[in-house]
């Protein structure tokens, strides 16, 4: 077996020289990434660097125009032919997008939906699972995000910190392979995001694979296996919080670290 046959085998995700543009603007230039199953990978950067493109490009909601990714050693979207690749069917690629969760920083949970439908409504949906079973799953996940009491709330009868957490109870229904956050405590008032950040660390301690896009530093810094710094399209520097945060190698990092600690 070759070294790379090893390697994308033991990836959760991989990121293989992803290039994405909107029109002349090029937002991704050739980005490499790793993340390894059960580690915790947290993506910082300026604003407008590519962070919420990259998450989008992971799970195929965005197509790049050259390079790939794998998760769980499958191509997202693409299968190869060789040396090329040719877009998978559009149910293929939903079936594979049902395997990674995804966390926004606004909830976009289904209003008109309880807290118990908003985390069945995709099992049920894909089929994974019946209504009974989904539902002693979500039960079960509400628990887990400290909401076992509002199965029958709707989403506008909760606080930002609750919603959020039901939005993680609903990624995690679908039994994901790898969730995706994105700045998933930017849009809470300071004083829930707290409670957000504790779901996600107790998440990390089981060895859920996390990408996680943060601002919050104290937070990467006692959760990630690897903090990777993007400016301008790229990756600038990448390794364990300790490098990363404490001895950054590049002026970009250490400008951008200095304006949010
Ligand atoms: P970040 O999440 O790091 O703030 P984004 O990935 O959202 O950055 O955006 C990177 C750049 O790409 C920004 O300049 C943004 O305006 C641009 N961009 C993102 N999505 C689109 C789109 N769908 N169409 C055109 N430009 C986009
Ligand atoms: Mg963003």
């Amino acid at each position: 077996m070759t070294t790379e046959t090893l390697s994308t085998r033991s990836a959760a995700v991989e990121v293989h020289d992803v290039h994405k543009s909107f029109g002349t603007h090029r937002v991704l230039n050739g980005i490499e990434l790793t993340v390894r199953p059960g580690e915790v990978t947290v993506i910082l950067g300026p604003s407008g660097s590519g962070k919420s493109t990259l998450l989008r490009v992971i799970n195929h909601l965005e197509k790049p125009e050259r390079g790939y990714v794998s998760v769980n050693g499958e191509p997202i979207g693409v299968r190869r032919h060789g040396d090329h690749l040719k877009e998978l069917s559009e149910r293929t690629i939903l079936a594979q997008r049902s395997r990674i969760g995804f966390v926004f920083q606004n909830f976009n949970l289904f209003p008109h939906l309880t807290v118990l439908d908003n985390v069945t409504a995709a099992p049920v949906a894909t089929g994974a699972l019946s209504r009974p079973e989904a539902e002693e799953l979500a039960r079960d996940l509400l628990g887990r995000v400290g909401l076992a009491d509002r199965a029958r709330a709707y989403p506008r009868q909760l606080s930002g910190g609750q919603q959020q957490r039901v939005a993680i109870a609903r990624a995690l229904a679908l039994r994901p392979g790898v969730i995706l956050f994105d700045e998933p405590t930017s849009a809470l008032d300071p004083e829930l995001v707290g409670e957000v950040l504790a779901v996600i660390k107790d998440l990390a301690r089981d060895g859920t694979t996390l990408v996680i896009v943060t601002h919050e530093i104290g937070f990467a810094r006692e959760v990630a296996d690897q903090v990777v710094f993007m400016d301008a399209g790229r990756i600038v520097e990448q390794g364990p919080p300790a490098q990363v945060l404490d001895h950054p190698r590049h002026e970009r990092t250490r400008d951008f670290l200095s304006k949010v600690l």
